[in-house]
């Protein structure tokens, strides 16, 4: 059994007469006969993706959007009264200098931390201080300076 196009023996075990065409040359007669069909299936399958993409990173930003907005509700939750605000946006400054002069990413901690399981630190100067972004990152909420060792969840439970 033999394919018309170019030849070769294909399939010798089929029914004779019934493989005219073989594989390969089906396939390049195909995409020859029907570029215009692939090449618009191509064009609507980048279409999709670029719209995928588009709503994801809309996402995105308001998942993002949503992350900053409920800090900031934190944050003000956690202001005193008596917190320098002149103070704290120096401090947000100094760390945005910094960042220029050495191109590293810089941010403002708490030191102890905001929103923890078991403390609650207050967002006001004395309780701010700038560390690298690698810093701040390895940083984990259970955690601050004169903390007592082993704490558990336990250790803040009203006794009855
Ligand atoms: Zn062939």
């Amino acid at each position: 059994m033999h394919c018309n196009i170019c030849g070769n023996q294909r399939n010798p075990g089929k029914r004779p007469g019934f493989y005219l065409i073989c594989r390969p040359c089906y396939n390049r007669k195909y995409r020859l006969e029907n570029a215009d069909k692939i090449k618009e299936y191509r064009l609507k399958t980048v279409a999709r993706k670029i719209e995928i993409d588009k709503l994801y990173r809309e996402n995105n930003k308001a998942k993002r959007r949503a992350n900053k907005a409920k800090r900031k509700a934190q944050k003000l939750r956690a202001t005193p009264k008596w917190a320098n605000q002149v103070k704290i946006s120096i401090i947000y400054e100094a760390a945005r200098k910094l960042e220029q002069a050495f191109g590293v990413q810089y941010q403002v901690d708490h030191i102890i931390p905001l929103v923890s399981p078991f403390v609650s630190g207050l967002h006001c100067e004395a309780n701010l201080r700038i560390v690298t972004r690698e810093v701040n990152c390895a940083k984990s909420n259970l955690y601050w300076p004169d903390m007592q060792e082993n704490l558990t969840l336990k250790d803040f439970e009203i006794a009855e």
